[in-house]
């Protein structure tokens, strides 16, 4: 089988490299996004391998498709950047499930408790011997309430981590799990009572800014929003004209943004900052933006690469397919 790897990274080929060679695959790793430039690159392979910002539209499908592409390997959880209902029937279309929920849960976390307690501004602080603490009081998590929404894998692995802070959690999903001891209450409930919500709900047409001008004004005054999910969840614009005049938010935590796809996984420092929105969300103090890398650990970057080639082989064996996303039927 040869599979081309779009938007690859020297950390994608650290894990793919050696376990291809494992499965006797050949690979074509292939820096660029796959977009209408760069698809003729897949030229003769199999498959091609995908990262959340590739943009697999209708028109790249039906290329993929008269290039004899078989299948599109995500080697991601998400698959909003897909149009499954172009694929139906044209090529087969895969995902990792699950590698690690706890790297993304733990993330989370992290970026709850640095835009609480300002870790990153007292990091610089200190660095210039800075020393001076005012401005950087936080609030304890303790005894406080968290609002996680959607309660899959990661939702789960969050709210473990919340209870062990001493938190009580309530939760939001469209389809609640009951046989979990969590306390599900509805959406609007949720953001009128938390003190820190964390997004953890998949991007669908539902979903598409859940959190917007009507749902911030439901939430409490002094909210932590975390959003380790993805970007579009939020009404970026929204959340900066609450920043900007309100006092709803104590601290506003994003490892995802809704235009990430030509910003993210890239180096612009040298560059002007083309896109005003991101550049004015981060212009506030209590606002911690990190370029989607809340899956970014070992053992996730292994669990990906195991179950992606695993998903190949399945593929080419003519095995069940456990990891497939058909439009209409599971997606
Ligand atoms: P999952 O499929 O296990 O769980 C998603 C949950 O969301 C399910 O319980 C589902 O019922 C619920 N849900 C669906 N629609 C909803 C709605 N309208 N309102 C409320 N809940 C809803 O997925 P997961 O593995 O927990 O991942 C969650 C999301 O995290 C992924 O969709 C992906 O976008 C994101 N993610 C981000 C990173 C990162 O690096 N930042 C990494 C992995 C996944």
């Amino acid at each position: 089988m040869k599979i081309a790897f779009y938007g690859t990274k020297p950390y994608d080929r650290m894990f793919f490299e050696p376990l291809s060679k494992e499965y006797g695959y050949e690979v074509r790793f292939i820096e660029e996004l796959l977009n209408e430039h760069s698809i003729i690159m897949a030229q003769g392979c199999d498959a091609v391998c995908v990262f959340v910002n590739d943009e697999v539209n209708a028109d790249i499908i039906d290329r993929l498709y008269e290039m004899g592409i078989k299948a599109i390997l995500l080697r991601s959880a998400g698959y909003n950047n897909v149009d499954l209902k172009a694929a139906k029937g044209k090529l087969r279309v895969m995902r990792v499930p699950s590698y690690s929920p706890e790297a993304v849960a733990e993330f989370a976390m992290a970026l709850l408790l640095s835009v609480n307690r300002k870790t990153h501004r007292a990091y610089v602080r200190t660095r210039e011997f800075n020393m001076n603490i005012q401005g950087l009081m936080g609030t304890d998590l303790h005894g406080k309430t968290a609002g996680v929404v959607g309660t899959g894998k990661i939702g789960r692995a969050m709210i473990r981590i919340l209870k062990g802070f001493g938190m009580h959690v309530l939760a939001y999903d469209v389809y609640p799990d009951n046989s979990l001891d969590i306390d599900y209450v509805e959406l609007d409930e949720l953001l009128e009572r938390s003190d820190v919500i964390s997004l953890h709900c998949p991007l669908t047409k539902e979903t598409y800014h859940i959190i917007d001008e009507t749902s911030i004004k439901k939430m409490k005054q002094g909210v932590y929003l975390v959003n380790t999910s993805r970007g579009a969840l939020i009404d970026t614009a929204a959340v900066i004209e609450e920043l900007k005049s309100g006092d709803t938010f104590a601290g506003v935590a994003f490892d995802v943004y809704e235009e990430e796809d030509d910003l993210f996984y890239e180096d612009h420092s040298d560059e002007p900052v083309k896109d005003d929105v991101i550049a004015r969300l981060m212009s506030f103090p209590n606002v911690i933006i990190t370029s989607h890398q809340a899956f970014f650990t070992k053992e996730a970057l292994r669990a990906i690469a195991i179950v992606t080639l695993e998903n190949a082989k399945n593929l080419e064996e003519g095995k069940e397919l456990m990891n497939e996303v058909i439009y209409g039927v599971n997606a």
